[in-house]
């Protein structure tokens, strides 16, 4: 999988994270995670985007998890929820920016 940045048509709008399903403020660029095959599956808000590789992975089973116990307020789709898990399986992220083949190595 890889995280690239998006621009937003409407920067105000508020994103639902892909990765957790928190509600976050959009602004002009926002990460968003594709898998391999460049699917893309929706924005990451400032955690998931901050958080290590392995933590990534695990908010991906969580949610994913979360999703198909159907115990959300706001229950992401349960295609959503397969994605997540192909993802979470895929070998690499691939972080955006001059220094995301660090994040990439990054082992925590
Ligand atoms: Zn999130």
């Amino acid at each position: 999988m890889n995280i690239r940045w998006r621009r937003l048509a409407t920067p105000t709008a508020p994103c639902h994270c892909a990765t957790c399903g928190q509600r976050f403020p959009g602004k002009r660029r926002v990460p968003h995670l594709f898998s391999d095959a460049q699917l893309d599956l929706g924005p990451l808000c400032p955690q998931c985007f901050a958080a290590s590789p392995v933590q990534l992975r695990e908010r991906m089973r969580r949610y994913a998890y979360l999703i198909h116990l159907n115990r959300l307020r706001h229950p992401g789709s349960p295609d959503h929820a397969r994605h997540l898990e192909q993802l979470a399986c895929e070998r690499s992220i691939r972080y955006p920016g001059p220094l995301g083949w660090l994040r990439h190595w990054q082992k925590t």
